[in-house]
């Protein structure tokens, strides 16, 4: 604590992202990266927009990759939001579509939902913006049992699939929440960050046209093996985009730089590479939970490109460390029910060779 923070920063709880070791030995499997490299052509994109045009501001619509998203996905890019990443598009739909606390009479405000095994951001964007928010519990097999969302509430956000668990709600029980609170103005956010993972097809982008309170929000950084140029976007009603601009323009008018929108627009063109490297993911994530299982433990069935696993003797944390000792770095979050597990991303066959290979010398 400082003396100098004012109430607001004394009281937030800051998100703690995975480790970043900077050079280092380890096979890196604790942040969701893709192994494989982005699209040759996202690349080139990326080097063509590094010249003397950097003097210039980007173009504030972000109207190239917006236009490129519209395509992939055949809506408007009028329905198109970037970010900086999708935290900040998050973020910004948190602060531009839920009712915070603040304020002058203090009057009862409807919780946002959102699952209590999830994305450790969400609780993060209400602390910081002060909406009030209650969590459901997922069930013990960490499924989301949608009817626990279809109850009056202040709007609902949750990742499909879910994080840190790999769980996947059926695109019907997804649109079911939409419409459910369609009726009472409240806003239902879909953090489709590992959506690309799934099969058979999980997104809701295309059901957007007839759900205007629906947010999809995707990442570049996962499936796109951009996570390092900070490109997200959300996809959803005029009225959605116009709220988000809104609150990005209140902001900061230029989040998106031109080398992120280059390269965004690019590596979004680019399909027929990003179906390879994914479907590579898929059969890798599939051969390694099968092993996994084969040997004892418990993997939660993933639609993600990571597994979530819990050995069949140590604690989550004494997995996780003798993983770290062994030169792998995984996540752990030491919290409830999940404890016992440990996530791991999905990296190059040749790392989850040594995964496996760990796994069944270290730990038995
Ligand atoms: C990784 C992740 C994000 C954030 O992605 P960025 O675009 O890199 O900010 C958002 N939601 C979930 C559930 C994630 O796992």
């Amino acid at each position: 604590m400082s003396r100098f923070w004012n109430s607001r920063t004394r009281g937030l709880s800051p998100y703690v992202p995975g480790e970043q070791p900077q050079q280092s030995a380890y096979i890196k499997l604790n942040t969701n990266e893709n192994p494989y490299p982005p699209s040759p052509a996202a690349l080139d994109a990326i080097k063509r927009a590094a010249d003397e045009r950097l003097r210039l501001y980007p173009d504030p619509a972000c109207r190239e990759f917006r236009e490129a998203v519209a395509e992939r996905w055949r809506v408007k890019p009028e329905q198109v939001f970037a970010g900086n990443g999708s935290d900040e598009v998050l973020a910004f739909a948190f602060a531009a579509f839920f009712e915070t606390e603040a304020g002058a009479a203090p009057r009862r405000i409807p919780p946002v939902l959102f699952p209590d095994i999830t994305y450790s951001f969400y609780p993060v964007y209400a602390r910081l913006w002060g909406i009030p928010c209650e969590c459901p519990r997922v069930r013990d097999d960490f499924s989301i049992d949608h009817t626990d969302f279809l109850t009056p509430c202040g709007g609902v956000v949750f990742p499909n699939p879910n994080a840190p668990t790999g769980a996947a709600l059926p695109r019907e029980h997804v649109l079911a929440i939409a419409r459910y609170h369609a009726e009472q103005n409240a806003v239902v956010i879909v953090d489709e960050a590992y959506a690309a993972f799934a099969a058979p097809r999980l997104s809701v982008i295309d059901r957007i046209a007839e759900h205007p309170n629906l947010l999809a929000v995707h990442t570049l950084s996962k499936s796109a093996s951009l996570a390092g140029l900070r490109l997200g976007f959300a996809v959803g009603s005029e009225e959605l985009i116009e709220g988000l601009c809104r609150v990005r323009d209140s902001f900061n008018s230029y989040p998106v730089d031109r080398i992120a929108l280059a390269g965004g627009a690019a590596a979004v063109r680019d399909a027929a590479y990003y179906e390879e490297t994914t479907r590579k993911i898929i059969a890798t994530r599939d051969r390694v939970s099968a092993a996994l299982v084969e040997k004892g433990y418990t993997v939660t069935p993933s639609s993600a490109n990571f597994l979530f696993i819990r050995h069949p003797a140590l604690s989550g944390a004494e997995f996780f460390t003798r993983l770290r000792e062994a030169g792998i770095l995984t996540r752990h979050f030491n919290t409830g029910r999940i404890a016992d597990f440990i996530r791991v991303s999905i990296g190059s066959d040749a790392d989850m060779d040594a995964f496996l290979t760990a796994c069944a010398k270290e730990m038995v």
